[in-house]
């Protein structure tokens, strides 16, 4: 199953499946979910956030994407424009999971030597290049 990416302004209210929206001005991403259940998946790109990257298949988001508050707890990565199935998450999982994301972003707002807007910027310079808008 493919996936390919739209970049928009704002994000639309109605999505197409196999469509990645990623507004980059407002850090935010979102797509329908690959198992075809029709819910809405935001993905916020950002530092604590999902990485994005444009490959010449398609998009690639890091980490995967574990639907564990929607019903049909689907996990699956986007990899080169490709929909990847990975296990269903485990209530362990599910567990785990929202203990690393509880980490990561502590671990990065509670680091003193975080300059968040110096990052920000940082970040956004490197989006700009990266995707030739320089
Ligand atoms: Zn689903």
């Amino acid at each position: 199953m493919k996936i390919r990416l739209q970049r928009v302004q704002h994000m639309p209210k109605q999505l197409e499946p196999g469509v990645l929206y990623v507004a980059e001005h407002f850090g935010a991403a979102a797509h329908l979910c690959a198992c075809g259940c029709g819910a809405k998946i935001r993905t916020p790109l950002g530092p604590v956030d999902w990485s994005l990257k444009e490959t010449k298949r398609g998009p690639t988001l890091y980490p995967s994407i574990g639907n564990w508050q929607q019903a049909c707890r689907s996990h699956y990565w986007i990899r080169a424009g490709e929909i990847i199935w990975a296990e269903k998450w485990t209530l362990e999982e599910i567990a785990a999971g929202r203990a690393r994301e509880q980490q990561r972003a502590r671990a990065y707002y509670d680091n003193p030597e975080t300059d968040r807007k110096g990052l920000g910027q940082r970040l956004w310079q490197w989006l700009r290049e990266f995707f030739g808008l320089s």
